[in-house]
């Protein structure tokens, strides 16, 4: 029998990837199922795992032969549970990967590859440090770190290995997948145990390099800023984001997102830090209605659209009745995405 390659893939799924980047990732990753299965040596060999993480980590795919493999569809929910999707990791590596015995040789090494662009809303330290510490390795771990808001000094805690790409676009998120394609082929063409994905290979200075420093904005210990509100009229949810500007040292509010089905299928939003208002500027209408302001209900703590005269009106979370102070809030929570 063949030795098997298990390859494990986790893909956060966490709100700043709402959108076009994680349109982006599904492709990208379709099109990296397709390359895989019309390499006669990788489909031989390698068997593929999915795990997403966002506000649980989930098996989307479990270990499976490419050749049988369907690419899933992703779907962003609130959070980045990444403890949990390592967690996850070293139990279905454990479950899945035959061990070498007297009688028969078992599976290669996994190889591992974490995608995340944000930071870690559970804890992450102990998983990380049973993946990183554990002798003989249980897998060949690869982090990359999407977008310029990669904080390479937690992927540093659970592997050396960490790869930067730095901007979340289509062409660059195909990129990646190109790249995760020839590194899963070169394991699968008997390189053996010891295989190692080159990663002295890329290019310094192209879209995707081996990640050098931490690659934080400077003196931004949360690069972006999430909140969930609640249009009063068309009772559907919307994402405001603000993103942390080093230069100016204030948050600037980007295109508000409509949240699709399904984003709070685990649950209500998970509270997040207060947010300094004083240093965000600007507040974009609601995409649904176009009211100006924003209300939060000091009850149940649902942050919702407002017309700005408006003086009161009854909570769309949780029907209080509410006399209210016109403009954006002066304190309300949002999620460390
Ligand atoms: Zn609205
Ligand atoms: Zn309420």
């Amino acid at each position: 029998m063949t030795r098997r390659l298990p390859v494990y893939l986790l893909l956060d799924c966490s709100e700043s990837m709402l959108g076009k980047p994680l349109e982006d990732t599904e492709a990208g990753l379709k099109n990296m199922i397709s390359a895989l299965k019309r390499d006669p040596r990788a489909i031989e060999t390698v068997h593929l795992s999915v795990i997403a993480f966002d506000t649980r980590a989930r098996v989307l795919i479990p270990l499976t032969e490419i050749a049988m493999v369907r690419p899933p569809s992703l779907q962003a929910h609130p959070g980045t549970a990444l403890g949990e999707a390592l967690n996850l990791l070293r139990v279905s590596i454990v479950k899945d990967v035959k061990k070498t015995d007297a009688v028969s040789k078992g599976d290669f090494r996994p190889l591992v590859f974490i995608l995340t662009d944000g930071r870690p809303t559970d804890e992450w330290e102990e998983a990380a440090a049973l993946l990183r510490n554990v002798e003989p390795r249980i897998a060949s771990v690869y982090a990359v770190g999407c977008g310029d808001e990669a904080d390479f000094s937690i992927m540093r805690k659970i592997t050396p290995n960490c790869v930067h790409l730095k901007k979340l676009s289509a062409s660059s998120i195909a990129e990646l997948f190109v790249w995760l394609s020839a590194s899963v082929r070169a394991g699968s063409t008997g390189a053996g145990q010891d295989f190692r994905v080159g990663l002295e290979k890329l290019p310094r200075g192209g879209t995707l390099a081996p990640a050098e420093g931490a690659n934080l904005p400077a003196a931004a210990s949360k690069p972006r800023l999430f909140f969930h509100v609640l249009c009063r009229e068309r009772k559907k949810y919307y994402m405001l984001t603000y993103k942390y500007r080093p230069e100016r040292k204030i948050y600037l509010p980007e295109e508000p997102l409509p949240l699709p089905e399904g984003f709070f299928s685990e649950g209500a939003a998970p509270e997040g830090p207060e947010a300094d208002v004083s240093r965000m500027w600007g507040l974009p209408p609601c995409p649904f209605c176009g009211a100006a302001a924003l209300g939060r209900c000091p009850g149940c703590g649902t942050l919702f659209c407002l017309g700005e005269e408006m003086k009161e009106c009854a909570c769309p979370g949780c029907g209080a009745g509410l006399s209210l102070s016109p403009g954006a809030p002066s304190s309300f929570r949002g999620s460390p995405g």
